[in-house]
């Protein structure tokens, strides 16, 4: 079996619904996961912020004007008046739920919620449209088997398990729609993978199921070999392995969410890049070959903080790094690049929440120096194949940069800059120009 992701422009339109129902309806039985109509998350983001900050009466407006656009969209997309008043009801339903969150206080457990509604009501839209068309299908509620442990990971052994159950206890048929980006938590609350999240939901279950293959169905033909929407002439990849989508995913390629490629390459199942809007586009394979052709494409992560902790003895004085360590460990944040001087370590974060307690605690060994507002930019490929010219390459080709960090040797797939992301456009250009198209 296969498992099918559609993101939220390819069911954006009533329009868009139909011909992602074209496409699917080919008589392979398989799992289909939906994302949210496009912008919905983002207004549901929005009405959660007003009413984290009391603003109840915007959040109303803001829960009125999306409800009117559902009502639209259910009057367009069914054919019969008794599906029309189902499809009333599922909107009314999550709507409902919306609203009573417009009264007392707010708390994360509202804001998760009202966010898993643009999927609860994607997929039940999408699922009644189906049968209005006559084609054997089910709803898989995803809260039933999407799991996320206290540490926010995913429980794949449960998601196995009880993936298995609900398949079981809904019945056979030949389409099975699922909602994307949901889970419950180790609260057995409603919670999520994070924004963009559908794609590691359809990996998790591709994984689970043991699926053929993955797809990925979005608005682009496949992974361009840089962003598209900061860069002139990017081109689409046929195939990328494993090691190199995870790379680029995880380093801010935002075609994949950056968990996405984990489950398929333990599982070892290909994950294929399609166009929904030109679907006889090959699209871009990901798969455990690499096609070994030296520099691939680069990706930019935004929202980076750079620490600089700069202390009389540091090199020499062992367990210098370990204490630096620690302080991240003790404050659960993440480390992304590291470099080290005979006097310093820089070191990048992609989360300032505990940024104040991080930097106290490590004022105890040195000095501490941060720079906010930087991207990383991570040039990803089977370097190997290119040892000898490849660091020269990209430093000819990132001539006139204001680069902040370097780190390259951690892995033979990545050679990552640190520059303020005031520069990031022109660096991304400057390795398109230079580098990739040359
Ligand atoms: P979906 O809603 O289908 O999940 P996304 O907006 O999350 O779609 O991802 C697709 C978008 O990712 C593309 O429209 C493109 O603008 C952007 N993107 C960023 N980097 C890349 C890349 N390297 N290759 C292709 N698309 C990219
Ligand atoms: N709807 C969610 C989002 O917009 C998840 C997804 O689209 O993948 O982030
Ligand atoms: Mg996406």
């Amino acid at each position: 079996m296969k498992v099918l992701k559609f993101g939220g422009t390819s069911v954006g339109s009533p329009k868009n619904m139909r011909a992602v129902l074209d496409l699917i309806t080919d008589g392979d039985q398989k799992i289909v996961v939906l994302s949210a109509m496009s912008g919905t998350t983002n207004s549901l983001v929005e009405i959660s912020n007003y009413l984290y900050k009391k603003n109840k009466y915007t959040a109303r407006i803001i829960t009125g004007n999306l409800e009117a656009k559902y009502k639209k969209v259910v009057a367009q997309l069914f054919s019969s008046e008794e599906n029309k008043k189902r499809g009333l009801e599922v909107i009314r339903e999550s709507f409902n739920t919306i609203k009573s969150f417009t009264s007392g206080n707010f708390s994360e457990v509202g804001e998760n919620t009202i966010l898993a509604q643009g999927e609860l009501i994607s997929t039940q839209l999408f699922a009644l449209l189906m049968s209005e068309k006559g084609y054997k299908t089910k709803l898989l509620p995803a809260l039933d088997f999407m799991l996320i442990d206290e540490d926010k990971v995913a429980d794949t052994q449960y998601i196995r398990k009880n993936i298995k159950a609900t398949l079981n206890e809904v019945g056979d048929a030949d389409y099975y729609i699922t909602q994307g980006f949901i889970c419950k938590n180790a609260n057995n609350e409603i919670d999520n993978l994070q924004r963009g999240g559908s794609d590691y939901t359809a990996s998790l279950i591709g994984a689970a199921i043991e699926a053929d293959e993955i797809q990925i169905w979005t608005d682009i033909d496949g992974f361009h070999n840089n962003d598209p929407r900061f860069v002139e002439n990017t081109k689409k990849i046929d195939k990328l392995s494993f090691n190199e989508a995870a790379e680029l995913a995880y380093f801010g390629a935002k075609i994949l969410h950056p968990q996405t490629v984990l489950p398929a390459r333990v599982s070892n199942i290909p994950v294929r890049l399609k166009n929904t809007m030109n679907p006889t586009d090959s699209g871009t394979l990901i798969s455990a070959d690499s096609d070994g052709q030296g520099i691939k494409a680069v990706a930019a992560k935004d929202g980076i903080t750079a620490l600089k902790i700069r202390s009389a003895r540091m090199l020499n004085a062992y367990g210098f790094l370990k204490n630096v360590f620690a302080v991240f460990e003790k404050y659960q944040t993440p480390i992304d690049m590291i470099s080290t001087s005979e006097v310093a370590v820089s070191i990048t974060i992609d989360s300032t929440q505990n940024l104040p307690g991080i930097k106290e605690e490590l004022t105890k060994f040195g000095t501490v120096e941060v720079d906010s507002e930087m991207s990383i930019v991570c040039i990803v490929g089977d370097i190997i194949q290119e040892e000898r010219g490849f660091a020269p390459k990209v430093f000819r080709a990132l001539n006139g940069i204001p680069i902040r960090m370097i780190s390259y040797g951690g892995s033979k797939y990545n050679i990552s800059v640190l520059v303020p992301t005031s520069n990031k456009k022109e660096t991304l250009q400057a390795l398109s120009d230079n580098l990739l198209n040359s």
